[in-house]
């Protein structure tokens, strides 16, 4: 086949990014390894979140200088742009805009929570800063020092959204072909000529979505990740007196606690929230890990009986801010994961999109050689995480009570 712009993975990254391509009048044909959604983009809680999962927007200054203004702009109005394009194509996936939660564990974590939201304010994104008590009332959760409310957040099915995104693209002229692993991509006659187990395709440029997967592909991009396994369960739905005291509009919350606490109701009053992978928090066990602690943290009067329970693997670039590469002037590789990427992924992947047609270059950090050997060494470190998650969660629940 041939096509202007090749696209290769169609989880959020890549259907936003063909939609964004279909959009603009091009040909796209985008190539799936498995299913649409396949990798991470079904794995996720749902949790809609327009901020960074680390570092706050004077951070991101640091970090990147020139660019972090548009980065800011981007990842700042990211849950708007998700809700927006929801609205807009009439996507069916329970999407429910009603603001995302981050209590703070500590007094200490609240200090920074604080700084955090008043530089986004500052830089004109709405956010509510709550107290204490007024954070237990709004979120049922009880011993937060804190916390910060962003209203443009929420919540989603995340399957449901990815594949809206792919019927979009695909009624505006995208083909989407699942089962069709890129297996390399090629330079011929100054075109691009990817090798699929089915065929060839030749395209102009190429957009690698594969959320830093596929080493094959761009060897770069996947040595700048930093793979983290998180597990997800859904409970039973949840009796209306069990739940009185919490959520009731498709809220979402995620503290500040290095194995966080998060928390949510699906549409049909199932409790949804995560876990790392750590020792001897792992399959079964993991499930039951989370199914008490949505009991100890919520206060519910028994231990909920989980239906759901899943794993997935988020990438993580060095600096945890979403990361683009370009090889050779026409291959084109992004990935904005870092275990919160529902919104980033769709905002960066419209971002490449329009830069694969000759637009401006997204605003997100470009990956250098200090990218990857941060990477590889954080790598390295993650692999002794497990072991250490049981002492760092008793610190962080020794400080919340100090
Ligand atoms: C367990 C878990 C929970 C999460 N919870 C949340 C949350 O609540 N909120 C949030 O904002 N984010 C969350 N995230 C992060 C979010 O899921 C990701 O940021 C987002 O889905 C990444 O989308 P993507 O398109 O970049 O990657 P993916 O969805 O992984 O898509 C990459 C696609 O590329 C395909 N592919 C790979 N290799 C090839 C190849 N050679 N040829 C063709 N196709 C290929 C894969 O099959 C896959 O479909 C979570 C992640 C995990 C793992």
């Amino acid at each position: 086949m041939r096509t202007d712009i090749a696209v290769i993975g169609a989880g959020i990254m890549g259907t936003s990014a063909a939609l964004s391509l279909a959009e603009q009048g091009a040909g796209v044909v985008v190539l799936e390894a498995g299913e649409i959604g396949e990798g991470a983009s079904s794995r996720p809680g749902g949790f809609v979140v327009p901020h960074f999962s680390v570092g706050s927007p004077a951070e991101v200054r640091e970090r990147i200088g020139d660019d972090a203004d548009r980065t800011l702009q981007l990842a700042g109005g990211s849950a708007q742009a998700v809700f927006d394009r929801i609205r807009t194509l009439g996507i069916d996936c329970d999407a429910s805009q009603t603001g995302w939660y981050h209590p703070a564990h500590s007094a200490g974590a609240f200090a920074r929570v604080r700084a955090i939201a008043e530089q986004w304010t500052a830089l004109g994104f709405p956010g509510e800063l709550l107290d204490a008590a007024e954070t237990e009332i709004r979120t049922g959760a009880r011993g937060y020092a804190g916390s910060w409310y962003a209203p443009t957040g929420g919540t989603l099915h995340p399957l449901r959204y990815c594949r809206g995104l792919a019927d979009a693209a695909i009624a505006r002229g995208a083909r989407i072909h699942e089962q069709s692993a890129a297996l390399a991509i090629e330079r011929r006659a100054g075109r691009y000529l990817i090798r699929t187990s089915k065929g060839e395709l030749i395209a102009e440029k190429v957009v690698v979505c594969t959320n830093g997967l596929a080493s094959e592909l761009v060897p770069p991009m996947t040595a700048s990740i930093v793979p983290l396994r998180v597990w997800q369960c859904a409970t039973e739905p949840l009796p209306a007196s069990w739940r009185a005291h919490l959520f009731q509009r498709g809220e979402c919350l995620s503290d500040t606690r290095r194995n966080l606490f998060t928390y949510r109701f699906d549409a049909d009053g199932r409790l949804i929230t995560g876990a790392l992978d750590a020792a001897g928090v792992s399959g079964e066990r993991a499930g039951r890990a989370m199914a008490r602690r949505l009991a100890r943290e919520l206060r519910l009067p028994g231990v909920p009986r989980i239906e759901y329970l899943w794993w997935g693997d988020s990438s993580l670039s060095a600096t945890r801010l979403p990361a683009t590469l370009v090889v050779d002037g026409g291959v084109l590789s992004a990935t904005a994961c870092n275990a919160r990427g529902i919104a980033l992924s769709t905002v960066v992947g419209e971002a490449v999109g329009r830069y694969a047609l000759g637009g401006e270059r997204p605003p997100v950090t470009v990956l250098g050689d200090a990218a990857r050997s941060t990477a590889r060494l954080q790598s390295r470190l993650s692999r002794f995480y497990p072991h250490f998650a049981p002492l760092l969660d008793w610190l962080d629940t020794r400080r919340s009570h100090a």
